[in-house]
């Protein structure tokens, strides 16, 4: 068991540790822990996105039907909020599809 010192504190302690004793730094870093946390996150922030972009669609297709089938009255609130929904969800969709695009093309 050879002794080293630990980058943060300084102090001598075995090359076996996995966190130094003195100040709990940790000097391991499991990779598999780490891939398999990266690949969690990964997946997390995938469906993040489809949740988002399947959100902006519905209240897309909810927006334009309720203009549409209200279209007889052009004044009213109702049609102008659901016209703003409208256009707000399909920016919204179009951000996270672009979202997705960029977050598949940088696959490791
Ligand atoms: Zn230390």
């Amino acid at each position: 068991m050879a002794l080293v010192h630990c980058p943060k504190c300084d102090k001598r302690i075995s090359d076996k540790a996995e966190v130094c004793q003195f100040c709990n730094h940790v000097l391991v870093a499991d990779p598999e822990k780490l891939d398999s946390e990266r690949r969690i996150n990964r997946i997390k922030k995938a469906s993040n996105l489809m949740t988002q972009s399947f959100v902006a669609l519905i209240l897309f297709i909810g927006g334009l039907a309720y203009s549409a089938w209200y279209s007889d009255d052009g004044t009213s609130t109702d049609k102008i909020v659901a016209q703003v929904v409208t256009a707000i969800s399909f920016v919204w969709y179009l951000i996270t599809r672009i979202r997705i695009m960029l977050f598949k093309r940088d696959k490791k």
